[in-house]
């Protein structure tokens, strides 16, 4: 709460009453830390691997002798440049929704060939740490009208959090079925991974946030998978929902309608 006092004179300069203005700015002031919190993260994200990739080229400038060392130095830099294009890819896609200027590209399609699809491009991944992923897809084909790449870009989201969450010769489970009403459709993915802790399910979507950064780094993500997966789920009018019980797993429940309006 702001207030404001102004001492009300008479044409003496007597003092002869007060304006009090009481102004919630609760809500505004909640939105400007964000901001600045926001901005902190973005720059504090850029300028890691802008570290790393000044401290590496100088020395290869100064003259690395061994040619093994220097491609070793050389991947380091290629890998913080992939860095940091993932993470303006991302906070562009961001901007897109905020500005509202993102036009969903919806028409119909498949869900069960998406999602064979969507397995198949992750399965290198999850086999290099003996990973299971087992597939649980209706008989008949599901068909829904939705933005392909879009949704795409939400299953495979998902299913890479399941897989770099969970550790070797862990499950990953996905299943697609109709929702409790005929309207609906849900992409369930299940993991036998770390989980998240309860009190850190509400954060989970907020722009940046991780349980643990460094893991989170390390695994090669910016904290912003999540954001733009709600932003794309609930711009198809869907819901996203994470459930977890830590140390054990995770699930990710994303219910969708079946039939939106065309290109809207
Ligand atoms: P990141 O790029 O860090 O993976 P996300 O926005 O995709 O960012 O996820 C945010 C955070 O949520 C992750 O850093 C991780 O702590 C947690 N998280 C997401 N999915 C899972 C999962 N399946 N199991 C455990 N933790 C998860």
């Amino acid at each position: 709460l702001k207030v404001n006092f102004a001492p009300f004179l008479d044409e003496r300069s007597v003092k002869v009453g007060a304006v009090f203005v009481l102004q919630d700015i609760t809500e505004e002031e909640r939105l400007d830390n964000m901001r600045r919190e926001f901005v902190a993260n973005v720059s504090h994200e850029l300028k890691t691997p802008l570290t790393s990739i000044k401290s590496y080229t100088e020395t290869i400038l100064d003259g690395v002798e061994d040619p093994e060392l220097q491609r070793t130095f050389l991947e380091v830099v290629n890998t913080e440049a992939d860095r940091m294009s993932r993470l303006v890819r991302d906070l562009l896609e961001l901007s897109n929704f905020d500005s509202d200027t993102v036009r969903l590209k919806k028409n119909e399609y498949n869900i069960n060939q998406m999602i064979n699809s969507c397995v198949f491009k992750v399965k290198v991944t999850a086999d290099q740490k003996r990973q299971t992923i087992i597939k649980q897809l209706p008989e008949k084909a599901l068909i829904a009208v939705v933005d392909y790449d879009k949704i795409e870009q939400v299953i495979l989201n998902i299913l890479s959090n399941a897989i770099k969450y969970t550790g070797e010769d862990g499950q990953i489970e996905v299943e697609l079925r109709t929702g409790e009403t005929s309207e609906w459709f849900d992409i369930v993915v299940m993991d036998t991974g770390m989980g998240i802790p309860k009190e850190d399910l509400d954060r989970i979507y907020e722009r940046f946030y991780r349980v643990d950064k460094a893991r989170s780094r390390a695994l090669g993500g910016t904290g912003l998978g999540l954001s733009i997966a709600k932003e794309i789920v609930e711009a198809h009018r869907g819901k996203i929902e994470i459930t977890s019980e830590y140390g054990l797993g995770t699930k990710v429940t994303i219910s969708l309608p079946f039939q939106e309006t065309l290109n809207v």
